[in-house]
């Protein structure tokens, strides 16, 4: 069953947002938004901003975010569905239901996830009661994770069978195939896709079972120790992590999340009370499962050795902290133990590690001056290049400024000289042009005109084009909010995540300055940008039309002449930038 689209469309726009979240949470008026206390993380002020024009409301807090329908399905804990007869009922809306279409995607979501439900409970039974699950119990009890732990996480058994499940689960071979449970194997028939492993099942952050992840018992002839459930309708690695269900509650309450890379890590952690903690299903750390964390801490404790992954891993790192305003720390743990073996052996050490964790820089830096020597000026020399090359790939000047400090103090060469080394040395100067401050202020131009667009299409949409996007995210969402004429329901369809959580922001924040001041702006720092990249033009043309573009831009705050200046610039844009991409 579905609910007629116009039905839906008709309560979008006669029920009023600010109304129905204030009849939860006070709201206060501020400029042009309404500001309150986030229901959805614990806060002592408010950052739940909402906004009445757009219809829709953003918590800088957490990230929270959506339109009418979204707010009620998190607060009231409802599906879309409900969230929609919900609201038509306040209102007095009678619904039309249909059949088809989406709902259809869901319905059969719903039912992939009972499958599940099924088989974690049949697995789970397996562990607790079945005879030939005693070696599992025996395994687990030797590393305390028998009892209480084993029935807190659900964990099971598959047995050392062929088709035990997929005989006795009483569901039809089509659903568990496509759940990643069984397959047909070469002789035609069903196959169990865990056999002799211990299950751990792993539930989304809404607590549905999606996948599993299975360890053989010491001794086993299988050479892979870990097996994964394959990706499926409803699980994807990159987007999942294990124990978000239970960790999410401790996670918004201390701001911070405990991240490993182990299903027993997560659990060693729980039982020694730090019941923050997640892990990676088989993966890297991806951006999608930063943006998933974002929405409930901004702290991020990397539990596992982070620095192993080279350097690539640290810019990373570096990105996802200024993109999604996030600090990332790292623990050290006692003798290259892992979680999983401290909780067992010392869990004061390991919640000694989680409260002395470090900057992921700081820890880096550290590691290299412990490794190197200061026994002879050469080597305080070789370890303060050493020592400057991991400060170097962190973005922001001042950060590395500090951290230069550090390395002057242990190494005795004055601060200075190594910034100079380090600015000479690796930053390569073609790659990183701007420093940090410079090009945040112009992301900030960028990001306003997005805004104005989103809020004001006709104020500002004649001045926008594609070249005036310098950062990809803010041009990808640019893109998306230009394709569907500042529609923001259907530019947020448009749109990839990244480029999505732009638009959600912009779509809620306080602009007050006036649209063609920014996309003036924003035309002369392209025009610049475009002229800085193109000092080796040969072409006697190009060079005249340059230092036309070069006088113009002195001419763009001449109010007699400023639109056609505008215009001119644009115009003067459209036709280069991308030429040398
Ligand atoms: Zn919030």
């Amino acid at each position: 069953m579905a609910i007629a689209d116009e039905d839906i469309e008709r309560l979008r726009d006669t029920v009023s947002l600010v109304d129905v979240v204030q009849s939860y949470l006070p709201l206060r008026r501020v400029g042009r938004n309404w500001v309150g206390l986030c229901p959805f993380h614990a806060e002592k002020s408010g950052s739940f901003n909402v906004r009445e024009e757009t219809k829709r409301y953003r918590c800088f807090g957490c990230g929270a975010a959506g339109d009418v329908f979204k707010f009620v399905q998190d607060i009231e804990h409802l599906d879309f569905v409900g969230s929609i007869e919900h609201l038509a009922n306040k209102a007095g809306i009678t619904l039309t239901y249909t059949t088809g279409g989406q709902s259809k995607d869901r319905q059969h979501r719903k039912q992939l996830i009972e499958v599940m439900d099924k088989a974690v409970n049949w697995y789970h039974d397996r562990l607790l009661t079945s005879p030939d699950a005693r070696v599992a119990r025996d395994y687990l009890r030797d590393r305390g994770l028998s009892g209480e732990v084993a029935r807190q996480f659900k964990m099971g058994w598959a047995p050392d069978d062929w088709d035990a499940m997929s005989k006795e689960i009483g569901v039809s071979i089509d659903l568990l195939k496509e759940v990643g449970l069984a397959f047909i194997n070469k002789r035609g028939n069903a196959q169990d896709s865990f056999r002799a492993r211990v299950l751990f099942p792993i539930f989304t952050d809404a607590g549905d079972a999606v996948a599993f992840g299975g360890r053989i018992l010491p001794g086993s002839t299988d050479p892979a120790k870990y097996k994964n459930s394959s990706e499926t309708t409803i699980y994807a690695k990159s987007k999942t992590l294990y124990g978000l269900n239970w960790a999410k509650q401790d996670i918004v309450a201390a701001d911070e999340v405990v991240v490993c890379e182990g299903y027993t890590d997560v659990i060693g952690f729980h039982r020694s009370g730090i019941t923050r903690a997640v892990a990676t299903c088989g993966t890297a750390l991806t951006e999608e499962h930063v943006r998933l964390l974002k929405r409930f801490a901004n702290k991020v404790i990397l539990a596992f050795d982070a620095d192993a992954a080279g350097q690539g891993a640290a810019e990373r790192f570096y990105e996802w902290e200024s993109r999604y305003k996030l600090q990332v720390f790292v623990a050290k743990f006692p003798d290259g133990k892992d979680p999983g073996e401290l909780a067992m052996t010392n869990p004061e050490a390991l919640a000694a590690a989680i409260k002395d964790a470090k900057p992921f820089l700081g820890f880096r830096l550290q590691r290299t001056l412990d490794a190197g020597s200061i026994a002879s000026p050469e080597a305080r020399s070789r370890t303060a290049q050493q020592a400057m090359a991991v400060i170097n790939e962190h973005p922001d000047k001042n950060v590395r400024k500090i951290y230069a400090g550090e390395v002057a103090s242990h190494v005795g060469i004055p601060a200075a000289d190594l910034m100079q080394l380090a600015e000479r040395g690796s930053r390569k100067p073609e790659v990183r042009t701007s420093p940090t401050i410079d090009s945040s202020r112009r992301e900030n131009a960028e990001f306003v005109a997005l805004a104005i667009m989103v809020q004001d299409w006709n104020a500002i949409a004649t001045w926008m084009s594609e070249g005036l996007f310098s950062d990809d995210v803010y041009r990808r969402a640019y893109l998306a909010v230009a394709s569907v004429i500042g529609n923001i329901a259907g530019a947020l369809e448009a749109a990839d995540p990244d480029a999505r959580e732009v638009i959600e922001r912009a779509a809620v924040a306080d602009i007050d300055s006036d649209p063609f001041t920014e996309a003036k702006n924003l035309i002369s720092a392209a025009v610049r940008r475009e002229l800085s990249i193109r000092n080796r033009i040969t072409d006697p043309d190009e060079i005249r039309a340059d230092r036309d573009a070069r006088i113009l831009l002195e001419e763009i705050d001449n109010p007699t002449m400023a639109d056609a200046v505008a215009m001119e610039l644009l115009d003067w844009l459209g036709k280069r930038v991308g030429e040398h991409a």
